[in-house]
């Protein structure tokens, strides 16, 4: 199925489910096309709707969801998991007992600085026995990683059957913390990272009810978000979603209303909210489908740019692009520069997988410095190209190819950062060798672990950030290199066909590319994800001679390490890929002109250990013979230079001689000598004077 067909019948799929649905309203959850081969056998349905006021006086939200989860695996559930990840940013959570620096410190934050996330209710909901009645039975839940309070565990009433679909209401409140990271609340900015009761995924290996640690960050069920937020009337608001109606503060119509067509259907009410805003107040209605986040982010000073990228190949809508700014930082945001590197960036990504599957993308700046990605929004300390590009490279790397990033964080952290490096090598040639350089600098310090290890089985943020992002980056890299330009675009642009807004695990990746490419990819796959491979290209004995048509350069190539890659080898402009496995091989070249280097990976796409010997000069022939050659008549006893051999020069040297005095003849004395061939005299007799009593010295005669 190509990406034109998915989008259309994403589009066009407003499908009802088939269990049981409730007569509590029309709680349908949209189907999203399944990829004609993706291999995910089943995706659960989750569906939110929202309504939250932010209460500045409180610095708190108030909020209630209706909430409805599709049970489509195979396995009965008698309980749900939620994440209330902004129970992490106070003290005892697991993050905050984590200890690690350099994040902040959440374990010693006074109270009016933290973060929670408080339920004050659960129900669950039925029709009652007339059809429309809602019955509502209070639920109870509980936390089982106390202290930590980031996975809430809800039994339900009923098992959930394969099919069955239930529907709870969930009332809480939240706040921010004060102490930035991802959300943060400041003045009357908040950035809601987190904000909700999120339901934990469901997947073939079970609930992934995951404390949240500073390793990893995401990994959610694809659902659709109506939310319904009521503001003081001068915030200005951006979101994940569209806006459906009320006013965001842009100061410009948003153009995507009917990105969804009349899915949204009619506004409805929770109760939680009063059937009209209060004075002074308004409310904004975003909606998204096919996605497994919702985030947003307020503040009255929030600048507004708009933008949008015209329809594309496979795009028949444009893309609407908002920039959330604060006053102050205008150099790097304003005038349409995070505007333009947006759209670049899009545009570069569309081009590589395919297009962009949501409505519009937004770009606020947040609190706190760095970069967090959501679905449909970036959430930025800064606007620089090399922040911008990152980050929204996880709309493809994370957001519409959704990894476990707990597990597999390489899998969006190394692809955005691959992606970001790949975006601007033109820009920036050198840019891999300089990032492979840095890397065997790092691991010189033996900092290597299996980039596949767990996010928090990393002993630190550091060691974490060091495997997933730089050395993930090269895994992508290298295979790059491996199978060839051509063939590496062709396996992105599958792995969108197979994947897109799908989960996506290792082997989801490595069959698309063992499959595109024809090559068992299973020996890459393990050398570099599963194990601490090193690998060491170094030049070894170069040999040279002159032929009849030019030169012929023999090159030996030694390879180091546990680890194999082809590799290329570059000798007088010409470029010669090596697939040998030996430890040792020589490889021969014939050229015209005398080649005078070799050079290994030139183009960087090998982690290489010790890049320093990848290269070397081929110094003329002769030379290297003529280095180890004995004097052939023994020498006088002189310190003359001119009546020495260079041989004798180089063991002089070698024992010890630091010193070449180079007479000119400047100081000399008078008196009898001034006669014909003073100079000689005094050059002859002076300077080897001086050279013995030094010692150390030589003396060298201007020629
Ligand atoms: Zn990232």
């Amino acid at each position: 199925m190509t990406a034109v067909e998915v989008r259309r019948e994403r589009r066009g799929g407003a499908a009802e489910i088939a269990a049981r649905v409730i007569a509590v309203a029309a709680i349908a959850i949209p189907t999203t096309a399944t990829p004609a081969l993706a291999q995910e056998s089943w995706k659960q349905g989750v569906k939110y709707t929202i309504e939250a006021r932010l209460e500045e006086d409180a610095e708190t939200l108030r909020a209630r969801a209706r909430f409805t989860y599709l049970n489509r695996s195979p396995e009965t559930l008698d309980r749900l998991f939620f994440h209330q990840y902004l129970n992490a940013f106070r003290p005892n959570s697991t993050w905050a007992r984590s200890g690690q620096r350099p994040t902040p410190d959440f374990q010693h934050l006074a109270e009016p600085d933290q973060a929670f996330e408080r339920l004050l209710a659960v129900r669950a909901l039925a029709a009652g026995a007339g059809g429309s009645d809602i019955v509502s039975r209070p639920l109870r839940w509980s936390y089982p990683g106390t202290p930590d309070s980031t996975v809430v565990e809800i039994p339900l009433l009923d098992p959930l059957e394969p099919g069955e679909e239930v529907t709870l209401q969930l009332d809480w409140v939240a706040r921010p913390s004060t102490l930035c990271r991802r959300q943060c609340r400041g003045g009357r900015q908040y950035d809601f990272a987190q904000w909700y009761p999120r339901i934990a995924p469901f997947d073939e290996d079970g609930w992934e009810a995951h404390a949240l640690y500073p390793q990893g960050e995401f990994y959610g069920s694809f659902g659709s978000y109506d939310v319904m937020l009521d503001l003081a009337a001068d915030q200005v608001v951006g979101a994940t979603g569209v806006v459906l109606s009320g006013d965001p503060g842009w100061g410009v119509e948003p153009t995507q209303q009917d990105f969804y067509g009349d899915r949204p259907g009619a506004e409805q009410r929770l109760g939680l909210l009063q059937i009209s805003p209060s004075p002074g107040r308004k409310r904004v209605r975003f909606y998204a489908e096919d996605v497994h986040h919702f985030a947003w982010t307020t503040s009255p000073d929030y600048i507004h740019e708009g933008g949008e990228i015209a329809p594309a190949d496979g795009r028949d809508r444009p893309i609407e692009l908002h920039v959330l700014y604060r006053p102050g930082d205008e150099d790097q945001w304003a005038d349409g520069q995070a505007l333009e590197r947006m759209t670049f960036a899009l545009e570069f990504l569309e081009d590589r997988f395919g297009p962009f599957l949501w409505p519009q993308l937004s770009n606020v700046h947040r609190l706190e410095g760095g970069g967090t990605e959501f679905p449909m929004m970036t959430m930025n300390g800064g606007a620089s190209p090399g922040l911008i590009m990152h980050e929204t490279s996880h709309q493809y790397a994370h957001g519409i190819f959704a990894n476990n990033e707990w597990k597999e964080a390489w899998l969006d952290e190394g692809f955005a950062t691959f992606l970001t490096n790949w975006a601007f090598e033109d820009r920036a040639p050198g840019i891999w060798r300089q990032s492979r350089d840095r890397m065997a600098e790092t691991e010189a310090g033996g900092f290597a672990k299996p980039i596949s290890t767990a996010s928090e089985l990393f002993e630190s943020f550091g060691r974490y950030n060091y495997m997933a992002y730089s050395r993930g980056s090269f895994v992508f890299q290298m295979l790059r290199g491996l199978v060839g330009e051509q063939t590496f675009r062709a396996i992105l642009r599958e792995y969108y066909d197979r994947w897109a807004l799908h989960h996506v695990t290792e082997a989801s990746f490595r069959t698309t590319a063992e499959d595109v490419s024809g090559k068992n990819l299973d020996w890459f796959f393990k050398q570099w994800l599963h194990a601490t491979a090193t690998l060491d290209y170094a030049i070894g004995k170069v040999e040279q001679e002159r032929t009849a048509r030019g030169w012929r350069t023999r090159v030996e190539v030694r390879r180091a390490g546990d680890a194999w890659m082809p590799v290329t080898l570059r000798v007088g402009g010409e470029d010669r890929r090596l697939e040998s496995r030996d430890r040792s091989q020589t490889v021969e070249f014939d050229t015209a002109e005398r080649p005078t280097e070799a050079l290994l990976d030139p183009d960087g796409f090998i982690l290489d250990s010790s890049p320093a010997n990848d290269r070397a000069e081929i110094p003329p022939p002769g030379l290297e013979d003529a280095l180890d050659a004995p004097r052939p008549i023994e020498a006088f006893d002189s310190v003359w230079i001119e009546e020495l051999t260079w041989m004798e020069v180089r063991d002089l040297l070698a024992a010890g001689t630091t010193t070449a005095i180079i007479p000119t003849g400047g100081i000399e004395q008078n008196g009898p000598y001034v006669a014909t061939g003073k100079h000689n005299h005094v050059l002859e007799s002076t300077c080897p004077a001086i050279a013995r009593e030094l010692g150390n010295a030589l003396c060298a005669p201007i020629i």
